[in-house]
């Protein structure tokens, strides 16, 4: 089989949005996927957040989602509901998108990128030396490349094989989810630790707990049935199933997202409980803080040393927002402490301090890699200002569309000069009269300049000198050319 420069396994939404940024920066990737079409086996995530949303807008593809999806607003902590129209960003709600379809319209962009995907076989294995990796497939072939990904889920063979430890906590609970017909229509609304509502097509959706928390078969109608039985004492003629699956509140991080030449993201490298609706959307930023490094590490822009930021700046958030889903699943306890608990933090939430700091957390506005002292601006997401320059009104996302950076040149024009990576980074003069807001923070000074990533994350701000820029440049996007 053709070698490629990077072999994703897994096709999800994180293996996806990997490729995708990969082959936007000009690197060679084909993925190999276990399923033989994008349909689910199961249900899983219902949305996108706010910051996904932004991810998505950077690179010109929102209003697909947008067509399909419900914008809304999604945010909740431990059931509570969270308002987000008042935060400094275009897309101040979240979206309510089937993972199916979300994965439908991901599919339908890689294709238009050419991004080969190999379906209906597996990574099975792998060896890797100085030079690359050999890849393993259930075929029986092979495929060459210099780096792996692992975007292969929680159960993740490449993270396995690679000896990465996956450190955490057990599940303590079980639950039972499916999509059904039923003979009778049941009363929709919360139950049994889950609840019950309507799916697609006339079918009804079921989340229940189920007693036994470490349960390793598969489920079927009988155990849908008897959960239904336990909770509203009929099985409401259930039958039909269009998915029958069970999750749990496993959590657990990768140690390391990177083992040599092979490397972990997504579920691959966090799992925890769906609390909050996180798990996608943390995984397609991994992808995204990935994608443009590893591009300049295979093209030999950057030394290998790039990729140790990937871990330093995504194994924090992900370490959070396992924290946040433990903290929202002893907060769903029952007993009387517990509620007291609960409702104590209901009182909190609703004073605007700790709605916004919680809120932002949840729909990954808050997240700031930690470059350094500066700026507040310096490792957080920019904002997507409209921008005066010679060409007219200019979005600062649009500037991202084709996943390059971006240096702003607020100042005077012509006042940068990055001649010598000026084949990697792009120098826009512009103007921005209006206030400067970040999200939880509010106000912030505005800069004379920003060195914004192809992640959209600002790696430099100008304070009316260039004192940095070109430690800034070289740190990120490899040596001077002359
Ligand atoms: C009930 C439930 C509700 C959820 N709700 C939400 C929500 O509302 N919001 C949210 O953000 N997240 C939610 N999640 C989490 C979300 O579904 C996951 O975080 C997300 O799917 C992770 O994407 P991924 O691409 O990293 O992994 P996966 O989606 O697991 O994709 C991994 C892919 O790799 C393939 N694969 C596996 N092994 C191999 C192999 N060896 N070789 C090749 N291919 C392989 C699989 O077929 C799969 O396509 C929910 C999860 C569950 C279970």
């Amino acid at each position: 089989m053709a070698d490629h420069a990077v072999v994703i396994a897994g096709g999800g939404p994180t293996g996806m949005m990997l490729a995708a940024e990969l082959t936007l920066a000009g690197t060679d990737v084909v993925i190999v996927e276990r399923r033989a079409s994008f349909q689910l086996e199961s249900p899983r995530s219902r949305g996108l957040h706010s910051r996904t949303i932004e991810v998505l807008d950077q690179r010109g593809v929102v209003d697909r989602f947008l067509a399909e999806g419900k914008t809304m607003q999604v945010q909740a902590f431990a059931g509570v509901p969270m308002d987000i129209s008042d935060f400094p960003t275009r897309h101040n709600y979240g979206m309510a998108l089937l993972q199916s379809h979300f994965e439908r319209i991901m599919a339908g962009w890689i294709e238009e990128l050419g991004i080969p995907i190999l379906r209906d076989r597996e990574v099975t294995g792998f060896t890797q030396d100085d030079s690359g990796v050999d890849v393993a497939l259930s075929d029986g072939t092979s495929v060459g490349a210099k780096f792996l990904i692992g975007c292969d889920g929680g159960r993740s063979v490449v993270r396995k094989a690679a000896g990465i430890d996956f450190a955490g906590w057990d599940p303590t609970t079980c639950w039972i989810i499916a999509e059904v017909e039923m003979e009778e229509v049941p009363e929709f609304g919360l139950r049994g630790g889950g609840g019950i509502g309507p799916a697609e097509e006339g079918r009804v959706g079921v989340t229940l707990i189920e007693p036994e928390p470490n349960r390793t078969d598969d489920p079927t109608l009988e155990d849908l049935r008897a959960a239904l039985v336990r909770v509203d004492g009929t099985d409401y003629g259930a039958h039909s199933a269009r998915f029958i699956s069970r999750f749990t509140d496993m959590t657990r991080q990768a140690v390391a997202y990177r083992s040599g030449r092979v490397l972990v993201a997504g579920d691959a490298a966090h799992v925890h409980a769906p609390m909050g609706g996180q798990g996608l959307n943390i995984g397609v930023q991994d992808a995204v803080n990935l994608g443009w490094k590893l591009a300049q590490v295979v093209s030999g822009t950057s030394p290998v040393s790039l990729l140790d930021t990937y871990q330093a700046e995504r194994h924090p958030v992900g370490a959070r927002v396992l924290r946040n889903t433990m903290a929202q699943r002893a907060l769903g306890a029952t007993d009387a402490r517990s509620v007291a608990l609960r409702d104590t933090v209901i009182e909190l939430l609703r004073m605007d301090e700790p709605r916004k700091h919680i809120a932002a957390m949840i729909a990954g506005l808050d997240v700031a890699y930690d470059l350094g002292e500066g700026h507040p601006l310096l490792g957080r997401r920019m904002p997507d200002m409209d921008l005066a320059t010679a060409d007219g009104t200019v979005r600062v996302f649009s500037l991202l569309h084709d996943a390059k950076p971006v240096l702003l040149n607020l100042g005077d024009a012509g006042g940068l000069d990055i001649a010598p990576w000026a084949d990697r980074v792009q120098l826009v003069d512009a103007s921005y009269a209006g206030t400067w807001e970040l999200p939880v923070l509010g106000e912030v000074g505005a800069p004379t300049a920003v060195l914004v990533r192809p992640d959209g994350h600002v790696a430099w701000v100008g304070d009316g000198t260039d004192a940095g820029l070109r430690e800034a440049l070289t740190t990120w996007f490899g040596n001077e050319v002359l």
